[in-house]
């Protein structure tokens, strides 16, 4: 990121965006899936692999899974093997060690593949729920992914084909999620969004009232997003494992 001795634009602004985290309380972070690709998950927006195969929208609305569940399992026994496979990357490690530090208060997650908790993060909110565990749509009985994994299609005791705890399009968000980000985002000094294209609502409110509400927002991204000119202050272009591991070393720089 240097040429001859002289900093280039990025090693400039992390440098900069660090200055701002090190000193500011609380910082939250709000992840999508951008943050995983280098993990092997495909994000919505490449089109590639299984998106390519299942368009999101088609297969990942709550009326496709209640009207064709058989259908959409094709599309989630894929998805899980790509998350089973999928280890924490740089970017997911660095903020379970920003938290561990202090840095970080709060991640709120538009991803369902657990990867924030693998590396290390403990205070995460998953906004669009979690893939391991599956529940009833009749009777409500909940099951692990783990012990229901080895049957083609998971299905209920009471006959009924079960459906992954992860929020759908065209479901809403538990209240007591919705509430708390709210809260979170509300209080934030500093907002920390890598690897969204901030198209999905509502989690994509949680930027303008972050911002609303004064925080700083740094945005890490390969591209910018509609975000960027309305309310990024520092905006990181890159890959999320190099651009959080870079923040994270010049994080603690600062802060010691
Ligand atoms: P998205 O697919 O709409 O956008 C991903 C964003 O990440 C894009 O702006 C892209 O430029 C950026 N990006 C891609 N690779 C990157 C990298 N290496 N470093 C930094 N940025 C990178 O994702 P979204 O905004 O999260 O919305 C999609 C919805 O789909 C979310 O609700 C999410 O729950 C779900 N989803 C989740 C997963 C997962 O759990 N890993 C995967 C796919 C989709
Ligand atoms: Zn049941």
């Amino acid at each position: 990121m240097m040429t001859e001795g002289k900093p280039d634009l990025l090693t400039q602004r992390i440098k900069q965006a660090a200055e701002v985290i090190a000193v500011s309380s609380p910082v939250i972070a709000l992840t999508g899936a951008g943050i995983s690709v280098e993990s092997g998950i495909p994000d919505f927006r490449g089109k590639n692999g299984l998106w390519s195969k299942y368009d999101p929208a088609r297969y990942a609305t709550i009326d496709a899974f209640l009207s064709d569940p058989v259908e959409v399992w094709n599309m989630l026994r894929e998805m899980d093997e790509l998350v089973l496979a999928a280890k924490p990357n740089p970017a997911h490690t660095a903020l379970g060690i920003l938290e561990k530090k202090g840095f970080l208060q709060h991640i709120i997650t538009q991803n369902i593949d657990n990867l924030h908790q693998a590396g290390g993060s403990l205070n995460v909110i998953e906004y669009h729920g979690n893939c391991s565990t599956l529940s009833c749509l009749s009777c409500n009985r909940r099951y692990s992914m783990e012990e229901k994994r080895h049957e083609y299609l998971p299905t209920c005791e009471c006959g009924r084909i079960l459906k992954p705890d992860i929020v759908f399009f065209g479901e809403g968000i538990p209240e007591e999620v919705l509430n708390l980000s709210f809260d979170i985002a509300r209080k934030a000094r500093v907002l920390l969004i890598i690897g969204t294209s901030a198209q999905v609502s509502p989690a994509n409110t949680i930027p303008v009232v972050a911002s609303k509400n004064n925080a700083r927002v740094i945005e890490i991204n390969k591209e910018k997003t509609w975000l960027t000119e309305q309310l990024t202050d520092i905006f990181l272009e890159g890959g999320a494992g190099d651009i959080v591991s870079g923040l994270l070393k010049e994080i603690i720089k600062t802060g010691a």
